[in-house]
């Protein structure tokens, strides 16, 4: 049995330790925080994903989708709050078509125990990687006992965003790499349930405040809690430096998103607790060195969250990953550059995307004219399900290579504006004319 090393024990490390295993390798697993069963710490704030169809695809090929399912809330619809607290509504896809609200926490638990239960993964906690070394396919690992070496014949690189494996990629000839803080942060806040235990806002629905150049978003959680997040920049005269204070803050939340604001009622406590955090965007290439060392998830490629996409194009990674080793039977020698060669293109458009989806998520969904391009995309979608597949369904509920959805969406804008600048499109956006318009446009 080949004995191979996985560095981070995170969402993608242990659901690629557990493609690993089942296709019979021996793993070892490294992973620089404690083992929390044994340092008794809680997971901390409660901080939610939205898992979409791609991670539910990788899930499910390891035979985890079901445990999963148990804890994630469906969220069917976008409910957009304006600054009166009106609500307007736009369904995420077609009926029953839903992404799901999962905690970052709670599944990167599940996953780990997952992984632990293995006969043949062996998970190291406490073990911090402080080295690697690319081209023989090790890492050193500074634990409290002093340093250890892997032994295995390759190094797999999930060590999120800031990888220390990927460090040592940067250090050879021709590796390009690429670092870029977005303008904007963000902040958690929580809104707790109601007096009876319930979710006080839309259970089943992702919320947001779109307020131009800032938003506020709620993810559900099942213990009838939502966890918000607001995205605002971080430097300029409407920033988090300028808030300041939790007062100013509050003063800021009255005006901007007052309905939240009255569902949280240690407003100022939380802002002073909770850290303002940054986000960044990192593209590299090549992910791998030779067949011996190959970066995963994150450390190949993070993204902004605004298509809830990380996680997914991470967990879509091992499926994929799992493909070409089957396609090359097992010879890493072969399957790494093809993976790093093939992925790649994928990763920049999922980085594009979700950029621009902060856009359509902070501006757009408070203007009616995208609310109505997007019902005459569903209504024609409906109409003609061949030949039309709306972005966001392409992204979020199929398993198009990301560099095609791209591609097909940014042909779909350039129809949608022919459509949108027709005149009394608001009176005949439904009309068979304004159908038969797009099918013209479509070859
Ligand atoms: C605010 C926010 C919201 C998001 N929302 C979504 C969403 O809705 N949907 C979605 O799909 N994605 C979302 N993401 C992205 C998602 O969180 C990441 O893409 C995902 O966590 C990447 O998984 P990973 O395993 O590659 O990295 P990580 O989850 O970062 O895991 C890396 C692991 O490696 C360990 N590690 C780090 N350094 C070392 C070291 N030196 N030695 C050993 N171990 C180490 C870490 O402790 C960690 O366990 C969001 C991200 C943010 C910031």
């Amino acid at each position: 049995m080949k004995n191979v090393t996985v560095v981070g024990a995170g969402l993608v490390g242990s659901l690629w330790s557990l493609y690993l295993a089942k296709r019979g390798y021996a793993v070892d697993v490294y992973e620089r925080r404690p083992d929390p069963r044994k340092t008794g710490k809680a997971e901390g704030r409660s901080i939610n994903l939205a898992l979409s169809d791609r991670g539910w695809a990788a899930l499910e090929k390891v035979g985890m989708a079901e445990a999963v399912r148990k804890e994630a809330i469906p969220m069917y619809r976008r409910v957009m709050h304006d600054v009166a607290g009106n609500l307007s509504f736009q369904p995420y896809g077609k009926e029953n078509q839903a992404i799901y609200s999962v905690s970052r926490g709670g599944l990167n638990r599940l996953m780990v125990e997952a992984a632990e239960a293995h006969p043949h993964v062996n998970v190291h906690f406490g073990h911090a990687c402080v080295d690697a070394d690319v081209e023989g396919g090790t890492a050193t690992f500074a634990t409290e006992d002093g340093h250890v070496t892997s032994q295995g014949e390759a190094v797999f690189a999930t060590d999120g965003a800031f990888s220390k494996v990927r460090a040592q990629f940067q250090r050879r000839d021709r590796f390009n790499y690429q670092q870029e803080y977005i303008d904007h942060g963000y902040k958690e806040l929580h809104i707790p349930p109601g007096a009876d235990g319930s979710h006080q806002i839309e259970r089943e629905a992702l919320h947001i405040w779109p307020r131009g150049k800032h938003m506020l978003i709620a993810l559900p959680n099942p213990d009838g809690s939502f966890t918000c997040t607001l995205f605002f920049p971080m430097e300029g005269p409407m920033s988090f430096d300028a808030l300041g204070t939790a007062e100013a803050a509050e003063t800021f939340f009255a005006e901007h998103f007052g309905d939240a604001l009255a569902l949280m009622p240690d407003f100022q406590d939380q802002w002073r607790q909770n850290p303002v955090s940054s986000l960044v965007i990192i593209r590299c290439s090549p992910w791998n060195v030779g067949g011996k060392t190959v970066l995963f998830g994150d450390a190949s490629h993070a993204i902004v969250p605004f298509y809830g996409q990380g996680m997914n194009s991470g967990f879509e990674d091992c499926r994929v990953f799992d493909e070409l080793l089957d396609a090359h039977k097992d010879d890493f020698e072969a399957a790494f550059p093809v993976f790093s060669t093939q992925r790649k293109p994928h990763a920049d458009a999922i980085a594009e995307l979700a950029m621009r989806n902060f856009v359509e998520m902070r501006d757009l969904t408070a203007q009616p004219e995208f609310l109505l391009q997007k019902k005459i995309e569903a209504a024609f979608s409906a109409q003609y399900p061949g030949r039309w597949m709306p972005l966001y369904s392409q992204v979020t509920f199929s398993h198009i290579p990301y560099a095609d959805a791209l591609a097909a969406g940014k042909r779909q804008e350039a129809i949608m504006q022919t459509i949108m600048a027709r005149p009394n499109i608001e009176e005949t956006w439904n009309s068979q004319e304004v159908m038969d318009a797009i099918l013209a446009q479509l070859h």
